[in-house]
């Protein structure tokens, strides 16, 4: 199974990816994870991209190609992944086209901007292994620390509500035409992204299908 999770920054892709990549058992790949981590560790990748993170603007697509691409060539991807993120634009998707890889499905979350908003600045990530938390919708058990590892969770510094704006104009601008991409596949589902977590899971894993 081949996926894509579309849908704006916030919508809940990468807590969605979570909870599908273990009900299918194949890896949720998430290149603002990927990207987030180089920033981290201080890699040449990491500080080109951090300026255009920081500003809530898109990696140049030639660099975030090149990532994907070696990360679908590791080993757990052979049966199939959801990719959180990634294409974010029309190049983007056009390059995947070209590395010959077949897409199953494209769910598109929908949420409005104004809840976007709104949820943004509850979100909190783990700032070691990248779950994502919200304080009033997915709290972890104990406030600041992630229930998977133990890390600390942090709130990201593109939440913050200026870039979030910038984010939300930066999706529509170049990544909602990816839906007209996809539906003329015939491969786009629109999931309405509801309030309780588990509901849109529901909503999504029917989409698929399971
Ligand atoms: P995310 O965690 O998916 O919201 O990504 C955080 C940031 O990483 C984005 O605002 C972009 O700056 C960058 N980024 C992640 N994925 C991509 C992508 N596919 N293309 C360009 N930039 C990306």
């Amino acid at each position: 199974m081949k996926l894509i999770l579309l849908g704006a920054p916030g919508a809940g892709k990468g807590t969605q990816a979570e909870v599908i990549c273990s009900t299918l058992n194949i890896p949720a790949i998430s290149t603002g994870n990927i990207l987030r981590e180089a920033v981290k560790n201080g890699t040449a990748l990491g500080m080109e991209a951090k300026a255009y993170m920081d500003g809530g603007k898109l990696v140049p697509d030639e660099l975030v190609i090149g990532i994907l691409k070696e990360r679908l060539a590791k080993d757990d991807c052979k049966a199939g992944f959801i990719l959180d993120g990634f294409p974010r634009t029309v190049p983007q998707a056009e390059a995947l086209d070209r590395m010959g890889i077949v897409i199953d499905k494209v769910i598109d979350l929908e949420v409005s901007d104004e809840a976007i908003t709104k949820r943004m600045s509850g979100r909190r990530v783990c700032e070691s292994c990248g779950a994502s938390y919200h304080l009033e919708f997915k709290p972890s058990k104990e406030e600041g620390v992630c229930d998977k590892c133990g890390g600390k969770t942090v709130q990201r510094k593109d939440d913050h509500p200026d870039t979030v704006k910038e984010r939300l104009e930066v999706y529509h601008a170049q990544t909602e035409p990816l839906k007209g991409y996809y539906q003329k596949t015939g491969k786009l589902a629109i999931v309405e992204g509801q309030d309780e977590v588990s509901e849109t899971t529901a909503l999504v894993l029917k989409a698929l299908g399971r």
